[in-house]
């Protein structure tokens, strides 16, 4: 009826901070070449999928059977993974798991923003720091960022003494620009967090496993207001899964206890996740091929006579564009699905399959004759 169009969110009263604000909208739409969502192309291998259907079938018996609130199984192999992998000790008790890397988050901005607190990223970096920030009632504060994307760690560590946030985000490899932020920023920021309150520390490892570079896993020795965030969604190929975690020290994961639902993580979730974990290796070697493709984007997108910012993740951001909307638009024209992260001038593509990229490099080779 008319009265239900004219009736909208603002006439209902929700938070002063959520009026007029949009949700989070990557556009899911129904073409050949998806490569706007950081997913990674490849569907799962067929043993995997075998697995997963066993091990569901199993806890499908014990679904009358509230799931383990603790998911101490699924935490311990996760440990076992970041050991196995980050060049650093890892335990059950330094782990914790959630519904994807943004629970994880929220999580975080629960137990340790909330109303009355701060939290600070430095942009442009993942918008949902900010959004999950502003549902958690934590107040934002923009960090800044040089022309190229990288991090002034004296500019940062003058905006911590500034603000003095709770909670500090860093994300690196960062999303969307790509490249990574060095350990010795990571450190500065850490030490000027300290003096400035102290307030805790998120570096944000959604993509770590597409670098050329380390995890900073190895930083946590000694520094319990560290938090490393990973996921399932990218490297491992299943962001249908909503699966991420974080390692830091015990209190850490203590303290997010306090915040989390009950029960918050399916049993069927956790039977899906240990199994995939039992296929790390398989999953893996995708990432080798993510990262040969990435590389290739960036050089080939250089050779066009774009601009690419570095990248360490499964992703580029390439420019420049007068109009990233209208550039966007004209490359979508050509079935091709790209993302505008609303950085000036730029647009960002995540690496898919080799025929995907190809259709891509195609449509941004015609389209760099047209803007000429
Ligand atoms: N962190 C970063 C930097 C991301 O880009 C994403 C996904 N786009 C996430 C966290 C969240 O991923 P998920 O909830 O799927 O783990």
């Amino acid at each position: 009826s008319g009265e239900q169009v004219s009736f909208g969110i603002d006439d209902l009263p929700v938070r002063d901070e959520l009026r007029g604000k949009s949700p989070y909208g990557a556009p899911q739409l129904d073409v050949p070449v998806r490569l706007n969502t950081n997913e990674n192309p490849y569907p799962l291998p067929g043993p995997l999928v075998e697995r997963i259907a066993e091990r569901v079938r199993e806890a499908a018996r014990d679904l009358n059977r509230y799931p383990d609130r603790d998911a101490v199984e699924l935490r311990t192999e996760l440990a076992k993974y970041l050991t196995r992998t980050g060049g650093y000790p890892i335990g059950t008790e330094n782990v914790w798991a959630a519904n994807g890397s943004n629970e994880v988050i929220q999580q975080l901005l629960q137990a340790f923003g909330g109303p009355g607190r701060t939290a600070i990223g430095f942009e442009p970096s993942y918008s949902m720091h900010a959004l999950i920030a502003r549902g958690t009632g934590t107040g934002w504060i923009p960090g800044p960022r040089n022309e190229d994307f990288t991090i002034d760690p004296a500019a940062g560590e003058r905006a911590i003494a500034t603000h003095r946030p709770d909670v500090v985000f860093i994300t690196t490899p960062n999303n969307p620009t790509g490249n990574t932020v060095p350990a010795a920023t990571v450190i500065a920021l850490y030490e000027a967090a300290q003096r400035a309150k102290p307030s805790m520390v998120v570096v944000d490892e959604a993509y770590v496993e597409f670098s050329h570079g380390d995890s900073l896993l190895p930083l946590l020795a000694d520094r319990p207001h560290l938090v490393v965030s990973r996921t399932m969604s990218k490297a491992f190929g299943a962001a249908g899964l909503r699966l991420g975690y974080l390692a830091a020290h015990p209190a850490v994961v203590d303290a997010v206890q306090l915040v989390r639902l009950p029960y918050h993580l399916s049993a069927i979730t956790q039977a899906t996740a240990l199994a995939a974990l039992e296929h790390t290796d398989t999953l893996l070697g995708y990432v080798e091929q993510l990262k040969a493709e990435r590389d290739r984007l960036v050089t080939e997108l250089r050779a066009m006579g774009y601009e690419v910012t570095e990248s360490d993740a499964n992703f580029v951001q390439f420019g420049r564009f007068r109009n990233a909307q209208d550039a966007w638009r004209r490359i979508l024209d050509r079935g091709v699905l790209v993302r505008d992260n609303g950085v000036p001038g730029r647009l960002r593509v995540s690496a898919g399959t080799p025929q995907e990229n190809d259709a891509f490099l195609d449509a941004v080779r015609d389209l760099k004759k047209e803007l000429e």
